[in-house]
């Protein structure tokens, strides 16, 4: 028998859905399953498989599929192109989660750019940029129908200038109006501000939008489903992710496109062959911002990536944890530092972290303001190496400084990288 598929009654920023099925019932790829509650931020989820419910508890719709599952799918009822996408339960796909419907309300009085963000800011994933390879008609349209919405003036496809076939892909289909800005191969670019700054050149305050500077920033694949909710009234039933890492075929790197949401980890994992015998962890997310996960988690609508990772390494018996707002925070270092059998000498955080409603922010995303005296400050507190989580830049400052005090350096992304057979983040050569 198939795998259950499990459907999270809460995908992303609001409330959780609530269940519009009830156990036993049958129910189409498609099918509306759990509805955002009224007058409230969150987002409809749909199945993605025919099948029958089997369970419904606090925390999700289980449903088995039926062996012969049909491409074709429940169409969206909506007229207007801002009601399909919400009812589509389209959301922020690169991690965010913050329902589009509600992104795409605002409307521009004057200028107004739309920045789509193709940076695929994050190591090992790829599935963003294969999209654009493969789908750039379909990614052009998305645009335009975005730029109505919101009475936009002009859209600027931010995305690394080494990805020159996606970019020639874009370049022989762009229309007047909507233009490709290169960004250099640096963590974290492909953060919301970093965008605004490299494509605007507008430095946002911590607590600013994009809105603040006349932009709307909209992840790559959120275009691409904003395209098939409007023109072929799909709802947001599928999901493109990369899966990596110690698989059987160790090393390997592979993109997957229209993976069904709700599948369980494992399953994907046994499509792209099966695991390998030894691995340390299971990642969902990139290197720098994944997240432990198990492989009974179900795929959900910001599920990017899963990584099986290198075996732990055995750490010093003390360790220094050097924190930045935009790689793995305090607590994801903690687990690492406590699966490498290191106990936790002191933390530090980057100066440019500041705390924001609760959330750490980096005031400048990716340009280093000195590391010496946090990692002095390590080294006092008893560490006898490093395990950082900083960006590219800063990772560079800290590798001038910590072997000077005899600090050997972890960084978060090792795990990940190492089962790649991709260069550590240590030493910047180049940012082109
Ligand atoms: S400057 Fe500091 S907080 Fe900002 S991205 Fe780099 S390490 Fe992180």
């Amino acid at each position: 028998m198939a795998n259950v598929y499990g459907f999270a009654l809460k995908q992303g920023i609001g409330a959780p859905s609530e269940p519009a099925v009830t156990k036993t019932e049958r129910v189409e790829r498609g099918q509306v399953i759990a509805h955002c509650p009224e007058d409230k931020l969150g987002n409809n989820i749909h199945s993605s498989i025919s099948g029958t419910v089997k369970e419904i508890n606090e925390t999700h719709i289980m449903i088995e599929p039926d062996d012969v599952q049909k491409a074709e799918y429940v169409e969206l009822s909506s007229e207007a192109p801002l009601d399909r996408i919400r009812e589509a339960g389209i959301i922020g796909l690169g991690g965010a989660g913050f329902p589009t419907a509600v992104k795409l309300s605002h409307r521009f009085e004057g200028k107004g750019t739309i920045l789509i963000n193709a940076s695929e800011c994050e190591p090992v994933l790829s599935h963003n940029i294969e999209r654009t390879e493969k789908n750039p008609a379909e990614i052009i349209r998305g645009i335009e129908l975005i730029m109505e919405l919101t009475n936009a003036t002009e859209a600027i496809i931010a995305i690394k200038g080494h990805h020159e076939s996606a970019i020639a892909a874009l370049t022989s289909k762009l229309p007047e109006k909507i233009s490709i800005h290169k960004l250099p191969n640096i963590y974290p670019v492909g953060d919301e501000r970093a965008v605004v700054r490299e494509c605007l050149d507008i430095l946002l305050d911590v607590d600013q939008l994009p809105l603040a500077a006349d932009a709307i920033v909209i992840n790559l694949e959120t275009v691409f489903r904003v395209y098939q909710a409007v023109d072929l009234k799909k709802p947001l039933i599928d999901k493109d992710l990369t899966v990596a890492g110690k698989l059987v075929d160790s090393g390997a790197i592979k993109t997957y496109f229209d993976m069904p949401l709700g599948m369980k980890f494992s399953e994907v994992f046994d499509l792209a062959g099966g695991i390998g015998k030894e691995y340390g962890e299971i990642i969902e997310g990139g290197p720098f911002m994944g997240k432990r996960a198990s492989l009974d988690n179900y795929l959900q609508k910001t599920t990017g990536g899963l990584i099986a990772s290198e075996v732990f390494w055995n750490g010093p018996e003390k360790i220094g944890l050097l924190v930045c707002a935009c790689g793995a925070h305090k607590e994801r270092l903690s687990q690492i530092a406590d699966s490498m059998g290191s106990e936790i000498a002191g933390v530090e955080y980057c100066k440019q972290a500041i705390e924001v409603k609760g959330t750490l922010k980096c005031t400048n995303p990716g340009i280093c303001p000195g590391q010496v005296q946090k990692v002095m400050a390590l080294k006092k507190a008893g560490a006898e190496a490093v395990l950082i989580s900083n960006c590219t830049d800063c990772s560079n400052t800290v590798m001038s400084c910590a072997p000077k005090m005899k600090l050997p350096v972890y960084h978060a992304t090792d795990g990940s990288m190492r089962a790649c057979n991709l260069k550590l983040v240590r030493r910047m050569k180049s940012t082109t």
